[in-house]
């Protein structure tokens, strides 16, 4: 996995032009006074793109403000201690770090140590549990056989011939064919983007592994865990120091903060930004529903996928599996449900369509339009899934470009 930042990224500090919100004068004054000394940053969004940039900036010497909508920091990272369940609960959905650069994982331990969690997990259909992602193990359940030789030739005859499997749903039958594409992927993948497999890139699903060695790691990067305290306790740390104002939408007051400060990097989504003005974007959004049972451990694992298509949801997360700590007598389990997203809803994922791809470049066109003092970031704010550590390496790269200017 590419810890490389975006290379479709709004230019940093342009001067302003035509139909910008902020007066051309006013904005074009404090742009000039701003280079060449510190310079007042206002981030929106305190999530892990917007905790790395204000944490560097303000190392850098800058003024930084953050605004964060919610009343908490973290974004979609944010974890709470559930003090019934005797460990941290991960609000919106299961985040395990995972990395394999040096100076990402040596940028994260200054903030928290991390627990010694690998994440494996599992998947079900039909009444049966399976190893997953497809490893020697997997094959073995579905095919019987038991060793590498056996499962590459066995795969070799499950493999169907299409050149230029370019959907999600083509690329799956070229690599492990139909039984196995239909058991674990076909369900999944309908329920958690909406949507027929063959009109999704098979981009979306080629991270995932398939290994025909009895590795059943998730993610095979050198570097894994979950911090010690939770995620917000690192966030946390990034932001100490940092004035940060929860429960403000930024977009309610957009022209005055952006007359208030030199620059602003901005981590919400790009079409909101805008008004929607050039198309909705899709997003997927989620819903959880928490059940506190009464049972020491109810799933043995973390995540259970549910892999079939006609069970609602997409996996359970019991959360006590994260923090390594068995002890408490009760267990919190969460169940996941993909959910169409309308505005007003949370936007968990992105949707990597062409269709979307082709609203995404408009918003592009209108960045360079209106040449606001505006960086866009992070999941949303440059519309593409990012993992942790990626969002970390776009941020420092947004910094760092920052800094050229
Ligand atoms: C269900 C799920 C599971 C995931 N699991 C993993 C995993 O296991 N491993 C991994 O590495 N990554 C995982 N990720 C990805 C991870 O969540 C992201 O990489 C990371 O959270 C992105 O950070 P961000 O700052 O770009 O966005 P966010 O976390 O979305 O932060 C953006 C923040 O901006 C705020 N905001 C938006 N608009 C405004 C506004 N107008 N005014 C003020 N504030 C605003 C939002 O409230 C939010 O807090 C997962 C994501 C999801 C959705």
């Amino acid at each position: 996995m590419s810890s490389a930042p975006s290379s479709r990224r709004p230019p940093d500090h342009l001067p302003l032009g035509a139909q910008q919100t902020v007066s051309g004068e006013e904005a074009s004054a404090s742009h000039t006074a701003a280079v060449g000394r510190a310079r007042s940053f206002l981030i929106v969004g305190a999530g892990l793109y917007g905790a790395v940039c204000a944490r560097e900036l303000a190392d850098a010497g800058h003024r930084v403000q953050v605004l964060e909508k919610r009343d908490h920091i973290g974004g979609n990272c944010f974890t709470r201690y559930h003090p019934e369940a005797g460990c941290h609960q991960h609000v919106y959905g299961a985040h395990i770090f995972h990395t394999n650069s040096p100076e990402i994982w040596a940028y994260v331990n200054r903030f928290t140590a991390f627990n010694s969690y690998i994440h494996r997990l599992h998947a079900t259909n039909a009444g049966r549990v399976y190893s997953f992602p497809i490893n020697l193990f997997t094959l073995h359940q579905v095919f019987g056989v038991t060793t590498p030789a056996e499962a590459e030739a066995r795969l070799v005859r499950e493999r169907l011939p299409i050149p230029d499997a370019a959907n999600l749903e083509d690329w799956c039958l070229s690599q492990v064919g139909r039984e196995l594409y239909e058991l674990f992927i076909r369900g999944y993948t309908a329920k958690q983007w909406h949507k027929d497999p063959r009109e999704l890139p098979a981009s979306i699903i080629k991270r995932l592994p398939v290994r025909t060695t009895y590795d059943d790691r998730y993610y095979s990067d050198r570097f894994q865990g979950i911090p010690v305290g939770g995620y917000t306790a690192m966030l946390e740390h990034m932001l100490a120091g940092i004035h940060v104002e929860l429960g403000v939408d930024f977009l309610a007051d957009r022209d005055a903060w952006l007359r208030k400060f030199d620059h602003v990097i901005y981590s919400g989504p790009v079409d909101a930004f805008f008004d929607y003005s050039a198309g909705l974007l899709e997003y997927r959004s989620l819903r959880f529903e928490h059940e506190m049972l009464d049972v020491h451990d109810a799933q043995g694992i973390a995540v259970m996928n549910y892999t079939a298509a006609d069970v609602p949801f997409t996996r359970k997360l019991e959360h006590k599996h994260f923090d390594l700590n068995l002890r408490c007598p009760k267990t919190l389990l969460t169940t996941e449900y993909p959910q169409d997203w309308q505005r007003g809803m949370t936007e968990y994922y992105p949707v990597n369509t062409d269709a979307n791809q082709e609203v995404f470049a408009r918003y592009e066109a209108l960045k360079q339009e209106t040449r606001l003092p505006v960086t866009f970031g992070g999941r949303l704010g440059e519309y593409r899934y990012y993992d942790m550590h990626q969002v970390i390496a776009a941020a420092l790269a947004t910094v760092s470009r920052i800094h050229q200017h």
